[in-house]
């Protein structure tokens, strides 16, 4: 038995779904055994939300406001009051220094110095970026009366020129938030089904990325999934801004009912199920960025009975060149090279003796010995190696042996308790019937 399992580790090393026909018949045995042995494989899932980063629409006051009109105090509102035609827009090019635009402008490089002496956030103007907008407000001779840039999307900082010189100030920019929700079913793609209830794709992403741990975006989702979510909306002095964060949510997947809610108390942030236990687990789903995936491939494709009767260690994602490879849990990279049979691969040592693997990569972006955290790039899908097309080979191992990361028993994070469970408890109970109020009208509509 021992030797067995030996023989089949030496075989897993590489991947073995390459095998030739001469070679299958002869492992064909070990392999029915090692079936039973292992496990059949379904699956594996996903990023972390707070990782990911977030667009931000730093754009200025829509033009036709009158600036300054939702500031209090009265300062100097009569140059502030000036109409917004008067304002030339600027934006910052590759490489364009402030100076650079100040003599483009043909405004004089002594005043952005002084500008730039003002304070610690005039200063911040020397590490400017392209695409940012600058708006100037010219006066009659041509002198810089005004200048503002966005700081962030809820903060400007205000320059003017006047008699005594220049002056700066930080002005604020009204943000509010309207709860919403949203519902689909998904036919096609999840995507699609996002797009259809009104999401944006980030939108689509985060939602994926809370259930992420438990629900492999790419292979697992069917035909007659749905979700419902309560969401914000951000809206900046008035005018739609962006989507926030999602606030509830309820994931159906092939009858299964997955919810969570997110929770911020104390040290404590990120997405709960209703009993208080992390939607955050030791290893995503899919460790992949199955955004990626979906635009090009469809999830009904992946048929598991195709999966299954494969002579196979690992779980293959059918994904286009180039798409990002995550970490599945945090760890070290044990391995980090190229062999002609599984290409550019690495492999990662997690707690627990668990190992994880990623073979034909285009590229590795980790090195051996390095550790690395949950959803961290560890290269990108390829071809290489003996691999026909790109796709991400994916292996769990467990004390050697490879198991379904979806049955294995793993280390559980620990759920909230006491008062902190009470605090989630008293904050979810309307999120949660609000979703099934939601949720018993969607069933109702697609009985009609
Ligand atoms: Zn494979």
């Amino acid at each position: 038995m021992p030797g067995f399992i030996t023989k089949i580790r030496s075989r897993i090393e590489d991947e073995n779904h390459w095998l030739t026909r001469r070679k299958l018949i002869v492992f064909g045995t070990t392999l029915i055994f090692a079936g039973i042995l292992l496990g059949l494989f379904e699956s594996g899932s996903h990023p972390d939300p707070e990782r990911r980063p977030e667009i931000i629409d730093l754009s200025l006051p829509d033009r036709q406001a009158p600036l300054g009109a939702e500031t209090a105090g009265g300062q100097d509102d009569e140059a502030v009051a000036a109409e917004e035609a008067d304002w030339e827009s600027v934006k910052v090019t590759s490489g364009q220094t402030l100076d650079a635009i100040f003599r483009k402008q043909g405004y004089q490089i002594p005043l952005l110095h002084k500008i730039l002496a003002l304070n610690g956030d005039t200063r911040g103007l020397t590490k400017i970026r392209p695409g940012e907008v600058f708006d100037f407000r010219r006066g009659q001779n041509g002198q810089l009366l005004q200048m503002r840039y966005a700081l962030d999307e809820g903060r400007y900082l205000l320059v003017s020129n006047g008699k005594d010189g220049p002056s700066a100030e930080i002005r604020l920019r009204e943000i509010t938030a309207e709860v919403t929700e949203a519902e689909g079913v998904i036919e096609s793609s999840l995507f699609l089904a996002g797009k259809q209830a009104g999401l944006s794709d980030a939108m689509i992403m985060k939602l994926a990325n809370i259930f992420g741990w438990d629900i492999d975006f790419v292979l697992d989702i069917r035909e007659g999934d749905r979700f419902m979510l309560v969401y914000e909306k951000l809206y900046r002095e008035g005018e739609f801004l962006r989507d926030g964060n999602i606030l509830a949510a309820t994931f159906v997947n092939q009858g299964d009912r997955f919810q969570a809610v997110q929770f911020e108390e104390g040290d404590v942030a990120g997405y709960f199920a209703p009993d208080g236990r992390n939607m955050r687990k030791a290893f995503l789903r899919a460790p992949l960025n199955f955004s990626y995936i979906s635009s090009s491939f469809n999830p009904r494709r992946m048929h598991p009975v195709l999966k299954r009767i494969r002579p196979h260690k690992g779980i293959d994602y059918h994904a286009p060149r180039g798409t990002p490879v995550y970490a599945a849990g945090n760890g070290t990279v044990i391995r980090s090279q190229y062999s002609k049979t599984n290409g550019h691969h690495v492999f990662i040592k997690h707690a627990n003796s668990i190992e994880t693997k990623y073979l034909h990569f285009s590229k590795r972006t980790v090195k051996k010995g390095q550790k690395v955290k949950q959803g961290q790039t560890i290269g990108y899908v390829g071809s290489t190696g003996l691999a026909t097309g790109p796709h991400l080979h994916y292996e769990f191992v467990v004390n050697g042996v490879h198991r379904n990361p979806r049955t294995v028993p793993l280390p559980k994070t620990e759920p909230l308790k006491g008062s902190l469970l009470a605090s989630f408890q008293a904050r979810a109970a309307p999120m949660l019937t609000q979703l099934s109020r939601m949720e018993s009208a969607s069933l109702y509509a697609s009985r009609e």
